[in-house]
């Protein structure tokens, strides 16, 4: 029996999944558009490799992957291409990115898929080839692309692969559905993941408020002869992010501004895992996924599967939506989601969850209060940082104390501005002065590289003059050692010499 660790910190919300109704999976119907985003995942965006007016059929690559931080956009279902352009997505930022819009055609035909059923005899560097050109990127949020994961290097050994089943944020159930509906191709998933990453063992943990997915998956682990574990331990909030994940299970913390394979270790979610065996057996690239869709506003909650590129107002007017005026949506869950202004902009590989509260069950913030130091923010952070110092020096924008107090490890999960007394939006602040380090590094790191540019030109052009007096020199040197051989006076010759240049010139010696 797996020894189970706690961690610092931590909440108890109300869950309120059961208003989605865990484990119950239904097909949301097939838009008339599809609006796909070049830039679904984390990286550079995708490039577009179809034209207005192009027909296509499920499965087709519409946009190719730039680079290893990049991966490629497929076509959910076949259809004709009609605008290739900005458009709203579903962002924090409110901004618009670069979309392509496909008008389905109601056929929904699409390219025969070539999978490798006998994934054990391929070489994993193949296996994670195939998983970079189906597009998979982590979706249980961060759409981190998967196939760099999946290769941390040789340096980098790794000995575990754990599956996060915790979906510990309130509301969201996508990921329970997933594992209740999908357990064996979760379990296939997670084999193929261990032998690409040769990894021995593998860990499925799941907290302990999904009993059905819990015995579901267990049941599927028994029919298979990989070594796989399926851990449970207890709820509490955010017990699901990555690190907090791997510290439950294994009692050992990745360090800070590290990455899980620097303990040996590569951690992916459920929903991640399904899109490798459809990947690797079927030969599917990842074109749907599972949203929930919930909040009391819904006459028609649940659990959807949905095409990636459907747009918002269409998965919730089939979740029955009695919008107010003011009627909130918000991608994700309450404690790390983020308000949807345009219904138009479309799901995409990460959207888990969307959330239409009314004002009674989820009331918009109180205005902020000043901060009373009670210090409540310090004892439910789970990263162990003290919220109340950084949003001070967040405040006075004092970015070198906020590297001192490590905010690059806060990892937004909102428990401290959940506990404050006063209200203040804490989230607010780090995310906004994230972004500010982010950016003062990017022009820290350009200034460098045109210094660095400006530098190497200088040192070239003066090695090149100190290359031209070498040369000079030792011509000089040459004439003087043949005059001397020739028995010639050296400076009557250099006078000589520009005498005759001067006649040559028509001056007067
Ligand atoms: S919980 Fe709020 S009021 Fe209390 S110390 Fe933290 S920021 Fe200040
Ligand atoms: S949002 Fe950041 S600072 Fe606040 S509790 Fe979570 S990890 Fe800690």
């Amino acid at each position: 029996m797996r020894e189970i660790h706690d961690i610092h910190g931590g909440i108890h919300p109300p869950e309120r999944k059961s208003l989605s109704r865990p484990g119950e999976l239904r097909d949301a119907p097939l838009p008339t558009r599809l609006i796909l985003p070049l830039r679904q995942h984390l990286g550079v965006p995708a490039k577009a490799i179809v034209e207005v007016g192009d027909t296509v059929l499920g499965g087709q690559v519409l946009a190719q992957a730039q680079g290893v931080m990049s991966v490629p956009v497929h076509a959910p279902t076949s259809g004709t291409i009609s605008a290739i352009e900005p458009r709203p997505i579903a962002h924090a930022s409110g901004l618009e990115d670069t979309c392509i819009v496909l008008e389905t055609d109601g056929a929904d035909q699409s390219i025969r898929c070539e999978g490798i059923p006998e994934w054990q005899t391929v070489a994993p560097s193949l296996l994670v080839e195939r998983i970079r050109e189906a597009g998979i990127a982590g979706m249980g949020g961060a759409g981190f692309p998967t196939a760099v994961k999946l290769n941390p290097g040789a340096a980098k050994p790794i000995d575990t692969l754990m599956i996060n089943g915790t979906e510990c944020e309130p509301y969201i159930t996508a990921d329970d559905t997933l594992m209740q509906c999908q357990a064996d191709a979760l379990v296939e998933g997670a084999a193929i993941l261990a032998y690409v990453v040769g990894a021995e063992r593998v860990v499925i943990g799941i907290e302990d408020n999904k009993p059905a997915a819990i015995s579901r998956v267990t049941e599927a682990v028994r029919h298979t002869s990989a070594d796989i574990e399926v851990a449970s331990f207890p709820t509490k909030y955010p017990s699901g992010g990555e690190k907090q994940f791997i510290e439950i299970l294994t009692g050992q913390q990745v360090p800070s501004g590290g990455i899980p394979a620097d303990i040996g270790l590569v951690c992916v979610n459920p929903g991640t895992a399904v899109a490798a065996k459809e990947a690797i057996v079927d030969g599917k690239p990842l074109t749907h996924r599972i949203v929930t869709l919930t909040g009391e506003a819904l006459g028609k909650p649940g659990n959807v599967m949905a095409c990636i590129g459907t747009p918002i107002g269409d998965l919730l007017g089939d979740a029955a939506l009695s919008a107010g005026e003011r009627q909130r949506i918000i991608h994700g869950g309450p404690m790390m989601g983020f308000a949807v202004s345009d219904l138009d902009a479309p799901i995409t590989k990460i959207t888990n969850c969307l959330l239409a509260p009314t004002a009674r069950e989820l009331p918009p913030p109180a205005p902020a209060k000043p901060c009373i130091r009670c210090g409540h923010c310090a004892e439910a952070c789970p990263a162990s940082l003290l919220p109340q110092q950084l949003y001070w020096y967040a405040r006075a924008k004092d970015h070198e104390q906020l590297s001192e107090h490590r905010l690059l490890d806060c990892i937004e999960c909102g428990a401290c501005a959940y506990v404050c007394p006063s209200q203040i939006p804490l989230v607010q602040y780090y995310r906004a002065a994230k972004g500010q380090m982010r950016d003062n590094e990017q022009e820290k790191r350009r200034s460098d590289n045109s210094r660095e540019r400006f530098e190497a030109r200088q040192t070239r052009l003066e090695a090149e003059t100190l290359a031209k007096e070498a040369k000079r020199a030792a011509r000089k040197a040459a004439a003087q050692e043949k005059a001397a051989q020739d028995g010639v006076d050296p400076i009557q010759a250099a006078i000589e010499r520009a005498q005759a240049r001067k006649i040559e010139q028509g001056e007067t010696p």
